[in-house]
């Protein structure tokens, strides 16, 4: 690339420059942001000035500008909600994506980018143990990886019931009886509502989080017509996987489509010392999971996947009803999403997948959950820490007595900015958090955890006394 002369080389470097810096700067920042969206207003708005900035120096003010407000999430010292780092074979594939520019929707329009998302979902139907003829559609995230999944299963059930969906709807179709356990991710909800489905009827779940399967049967039992079912790999709370063989059974024994949220849990499969928690899911019609989760790839990027290929294309193509032969073969990426025009985010997936191998995922997903196993142990050895969930996955909870106290040392935690982990309830407790999802962390940071959450627990106490 030729140096300023050029309408992009400038604002490229100064990016690259930037980049390099904030990923230097992640070993030892605060890890919260120092400033809020209100102070940083005042820097970004005003009124739009009349004429513009050279490209370079808008990256550079953005850059500057926005340094105090940003959050510290792709360190390995950061353990909030359930985000994942950046592999740096993903990242640098992203700025490949967007210097490339490629509307990914059509095969022959663009067939790299088709190739490449066609490869990546191959190699993913492997790693997670899915039927290896499923379509795979690249989403936003996990949201939409679901709502996609379950718009099949809503296709398919009406088509099945003898409703025609395309041509008349959901007013007066038969009614969809949705089913969830009590403990799912408050975004299935979301997507059944996109779908017009109403809300869900929750179903019993176990100490851990696992949908209870007798009770799923008392629920389908309890009604009749055409049923959904979406099971969870990966609690948020527990990191537990709902009992899928018996789960999916009982579904089946009613005729419902099963979906499965994997959005961090379905990963476990790739990981020869974690494959038997998702034992069974491989025999749900649907899946949902997130690569900008486990797999850390840069947001957004959700994956979408559909035993019942008719069945997604009708639901997500532009043709109404497909019929069962036009369903062959690849199709085009933009029959498997919400979308039309899209970003090839599936690339940085391949990327990512390209770089660690078979070998590596399976370390990235087992190093995880063997971190967050660190992590609870040495919090098990500090007085007065309770450790509430089994932790076999990636996921920790923990309590400190009351609620009140709980709540105390997760704000200092958070203030002292060595960690940041979130504050949230579980099982009727405020807890604290631990997610565990960034390739980079590492032994150092789960003593450093561990220190975090030891002194944010003394200082706490020691102000009471
Ligand atoms: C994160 C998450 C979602 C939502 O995924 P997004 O990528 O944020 O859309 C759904 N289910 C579970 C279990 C999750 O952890």
């Amino acid at each position: 690339m030729s140096h300023g002369d050029d309408a992009y080389g400038a604002a490229l470097e100064a990016a690259v420059r930037h980049s390099a810096a904030w990923l230097d700067s992640l070993a030892h920042r605060h890890v919260g942001p120092a400033a809020e969206a209100y102070d940083l207003t005042g820097v970004f708005g005003g009124s739009l000035p009349r004429e513009g900035m050279p490209a370079a120096e808008v990256v550079d003010f953005l850059a500057r500008a926005a340094e105090p407000g940003l959050m510290a999430m792709p360190s390995g010292r950061f353990f909030g909600w359930v985000i994942g780092g950046t592999l740096p074979a993903a990242l640098a594939t992203d700025w490949l994506v967007s210097a490339w520019d490629q509307n990914a929707g059509l095969r022959y329009a663009t067939p790299a980018m088709a190739a490449i998302e066609e490869c990546a979902g191959a190699w993913l139907l492997k790693l997670l143990g899915l039927p290896g003829d499923s379509d795979v559609g690249f989403v936003t995230g996990a949201t939409m990886a679901n709502f996609t999944g379950m718009a099949a299963g809503r296709w398919r059930l009406l088509a099945d019931a003898g409703w025609d969906l395309d041509r008349d709807g959901l007013a007066g179709a038969p009614r969809i009886r949705c089913f969830v356990g009590r403990e799912r991710h408050d975004t299935v909800d979301l997507g059944l509502r996109y779908l017009g489905l109403g809300a869900p009827v929750p179903v019993e779940a176990d100490q851990q989080g696992r949908l209870v399967p007798e009770a799923l049967d008392a629920a389908l039992r309890a009604g009749t017509g055409p049923a959904l079912v979406c099971l969870q790999a990966g609690n948020l709370h527990s990191g537990a996987f709902d009992p899928f063989p018996e789960a999916i059974r009982v579904a089946r024994s009613h005729g419902a489509w099963v979906h499965v949220d994997g959005a961090f849990g379905l990963w476990a499969a790739a990981a020869p010392g974690l494959r038997h928690l998702t034992a069974g899911a491989g025999e749900a019609d649907s899946w949902g999971t997130d690569a900008h989760k486990t797999l850390n790839v840069p947001y957004d990027c959700g994956i979408a996947i559909v035993r019942d290929a008719a069945a997604l294309r009708s639901a997500m193509g532009l043709h109404a009803s497909y019929l069962v032969h036009d369903a062959e073969g690849p199709g085009d990426p933009f029959e498997k999403v919400p979308e039309l025009s899209r970003r090839a985010r599936g690339v940085p997936v391949w990327a990512a997948l390209k770089s660690l191998g078979r070998d590596g995922v399976a370390a990235q997903v087992g190093g995880l959950a063997a971190a967050a196993a660190g992590i609870a142990e040495g919090l098990r050895g500090i007085d007065g820490v309770e450790v509430l969930n089994d932790v076999q996955y990636t996921q920790v909870s923990v309590a400190f007595g009351d609620d009140a106290t709980t709540r105390a040392v997760t704000a200092r935690i958070i203030g002292d900015g060595k960690v940041w982990m979130s504050g949230s309830r579980w099982r009727d407790r405020d807890i604290l958090r631990i997610s565990v999802s960034n390739w980079r962390t590492a032994g150092d940071d789960v003593a450093t955890a561990v220190d975090a959450v030891g002194s944010a627990l003394a200082a706490v106490r020691g102000s009471r006394a």
